[in-house]
């Protein structure tokens, strides 16, 4: 299914069994709005961006991007490694450096152990199921959730089983290729990153503008501590 213009959840259905957990199949994504513009991104925000995480959850400084039935935030397994897959086409230069070091600040800064297992030519952003997360670098023509100013848009699919229970089992993170880097920008590339990853884990935009989940960014690049307090409630989530 082609990308929506919101970051509210694509399709993607891909109906099967895991155990008793029926696939739902949403990618539910958030994007990242970049700052070069002070008006045009207000207007980008309100246009595009309503998703600041789902209404009322969460707690001071963060949102989950999805509560299951339960209202349990939709997360990862305690136990499970989530594996990343790259696609190097119009990456950056460096950019398994910085990958590399995007994934081990967020797996010490939340306790999920995010690993990148290997590269591939797989390019099918919009329709994630089961299996790794595909991270890559695209522009609007291939991914239209890319236009204007968007830095990037990243979210997990997952299962919910008719208990009400639910998890994340696969999902994707892409960056635009035209947004970040270039003179105009602030927004460091790397913190693109892991804002992304940080969707794929569960959280949604706040409203504080400190925070490196802000849905614009302002030049952040470190996780703030309503960040911090948001990965802790999903890795509490996940294990209890
Ligand atoms: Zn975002």
């Amino acid at each position: 299914m082609t990308p929506s213009t919101t970051d509210r959840g694509r399709g993607g259905s891909c109906g099967g069994v895991l155990g008793t957990l029926v696939v739902v199949g949403a990618v539910i994504v958030g994007t990242l709005v970049v700052s070069p513009d002070l008006q045009l991104s207000d207007l980008r925000d309100a246009a595009v961006d309503p998703l600041h995480g789902e209404p009322g959850s969460g707690g001071d400084g963060y949102t989950f991007l999805q509560t299951t039935a339960r209202g349990e935030p939709l997360t990862w397994p305690c136990e499970e490694t989530v594996e990343i897959v790259v696609n190097p086409e119009g990456a950056p230069e460096g950019y398994a450096d910085m990958v590399g070091s995007a994934v081990a600040r967020l797996s010490t800064a939340s306790g999920f152990d995010l690993e990148v297992v290997g590269e591939t030519a797989d390019r099918d952003f919009a329709d994630r199921g089961f299996g790794p997360v595909l991270l890559g670098w695209a522009d609007e023509e291939e991914v239209p959730a890319l236009a204007g100013p968007v830095a990037g848009i990243g979210g997990s699919s997952y299962v919910q089983g008719p208990g009400g229970g639910g998890h994340a089992v696969g999902g994707m993170v892409v960056v635009d290729t035209e947004e970040t880097g270039g003179w105009f920008s602030r927004t460091d590339p790397e913190a693109v990153l892991v804002h992304e990853l940080v969707h794929v884990l569960g959280l949604g935009h706040t409203e504080d503008p400190t925070q490196l989940m802000a849905a614009r960014n302002d030049g952040q690049s470190e996780l703030g501590e309503g960040d911090l307090a948001g990965l802790a409630a999903l890795r509490e989530a996940a294990c209890s």
